[in-house]
């Protein structure tokens, strides 16, 4: 009896120790969007749904600030700042803007949106990009003095995107976005990154969507383990099984999907997608801390 409770006592002081290394800075996420993009079929994103489950849908355009103590990260900067308020079609190609109809306003843009928290631009720490596409990568030369986290491949990439992808600028690639921040500090990445070291916010490759695609995986105190896949998996068909119709690689989206949703059950986690107007909806424009 005796010797029971001593043993019990010791694995209470255990698990306390544990916790406190697991997490040594408490983290906060912030989940908002750089307007939105629709109505429009679902079939045109992705195509290999049957007839019977096309909608109309209107999606977000996710982005993310992660709070890690006082440390700022941005996870994605949205659609750049000139496409705002019906610009588009002066710095988008038409036809993008055609199809994906983009409503963002002035004050969606990632400034304005660190503004509304108490952030300017230059007190965030590191700029996280999951992919080079025109609605992710937008506004990176807002942030001149961020450490800039992607993986070495995409930022290849993103300067010279494979022909199939399409390398007249702006495509979905836009060179625009990307040509005043040739100079900036980039961590440029060869795969999985633990961003703090301390395992609470931690970069995953996820590859597929495009070659060096990344999502994040972030561990909070009351929501426990959140994986922010962005465009790994844009919604909730795409968990359901039809692949999306843009990929670098149909063979890497796959497994980066399976891998996401494996990771999601073994570790009790949630996967917030990028383009899910549903999950947004219920779920977007709150801190998770
Ligand atoms: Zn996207």
């Amino acid at each position: 009896m005796k010797g029971s409770k001593i043993a019990g006592a010791l694995a209470g002081l255990l698990c306390v120790c544990g916790a406190m290394s697991a997490s040594a800075e408490p983290v906060q996420v912030y989940w908002t969007t750089s307007g939105y993009f629709g109505p429009f079929d679902i079939r045109g994103l992705i195509p290999a749904l049957p007839a019977d489950k096309s909608r109309q849908i209107t999606i977000p355009v996710s982005m993310w600030v992660i709070k890690h103590g006082k440390d700022v990260v941005v996870f994605d900067t949205g659609n750049n700042v000139a496409i705002s308020d019906g610009g588009c079609k002066s710095y988008w190609a038409a036809g993008n803007c055609d199809f994906l109809k983009p409503s963002q306003r002035r004050e969606d843009v990632i400034d304005m949106q660190l503004k509304k928290l108490g952030i300017q631009p230059d007190d965030v720490k590191a700029v996280v990009t999951s992919h080079s596409h025109l609605d992710h990568i937008g506004n990176i030369e807002m942030f001149p003095k961020a450490i800039h986290v992607i993986q070495k491949k995409e930022l290849y990439q993103a300067w010279w995107p494979e022909k199939f992808q399409g390398r007249t600028s702006p495509g979905t690639f836009v060179m625009a976005d990307i040509d005043n921040a040739r100079e900036f500090n980039y961590l440029e990445l060869e795969g999985d990154y633990d961003l703090f070291g301390d395992g609470s916010v931690k970069i995953i490759s996820t590859p597929g969507h495009t070659i060096g695609h990344q999502s994040m995986k972030v561990q909070t105190a009351q929501n426990g383990t959140i994986i922010i896949s962005q465009d790994a998996v844009w919604m909730q068909e795409n968990l359901d099984g039809y692949p999306a119709g843009l990929n670098f690689s149909v063979k890497a989206y796959t497994d980066s999907v399976n891998k996401l949703k494996m990771m999601r059950d073994l570790e009790g986690a949630k996967l917030f997608m990028a383009h899910d107007g549903d999950q947004y909806g219920k779920m977007g424009g709150r801190w998770y801390k």
